[in-house]
């Protein structure tokens, strides 16, 4: 069975850049387009990592984090922050919030393949794609 990764993200051309990187690296892929329906889909499904858009137009990522990380199905799940707002201090208040790692958009795909990669060896799990 393949790794499930949640990709909560509000901007469609985001979406579809990530959703190509995350398919070409052989993962299942769930898409919420925003806070609510996010934490909804996580509650649900429990992906094994969730990449989290800050900036959403209901809840911002850095509160549909401290409501993950609360909730007892939710809580061991790593959530990746991805923001463009790359300014000091950006990264640290991510990871307050309660976010296990962060990066800054645009995402490039090595960067994600390696972030993925830390965290789901350090959870057990692999992806099942055999070419990088
Ligand atoms: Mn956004």
């Amino acid at each position: 069975m393949a790794t499930k990764i949640l990709y909560v993200e509000d901007n469609p051309l985001n979406m579809r850049l990530v959703k190509k990187i995350l398919i070409d690296l052989g993962f299942d892929m769930l898409e919420a387009v925003d806070g609510r329906s996010g934490i909804e889909l996580a509650v649900v499904h429990t992906p094994d990592l969730i990449l989290l858009d800050i900036n959403l137009p209901d809840i911002d990522g850095l509160e549909i984090t401290r409501q993950l990380k609360q909730h007892a199905t939710t809580r061991r799940i790593p959530i990746i922050a991805l923001t463009a707002n790359a300014m000091y201090g950006d990264k640290e208040r991510c990871l307050d919030a309660g976010c296990d790692g962060y990066i800054a958009k645009p995402v490039a795909k090595l960067e994600l393949k390696n972030v993925l990669h830390h965290f789901l060896a350090h959870s057990g799990m692999t992806s099942t794609a055999r070419t990088y």
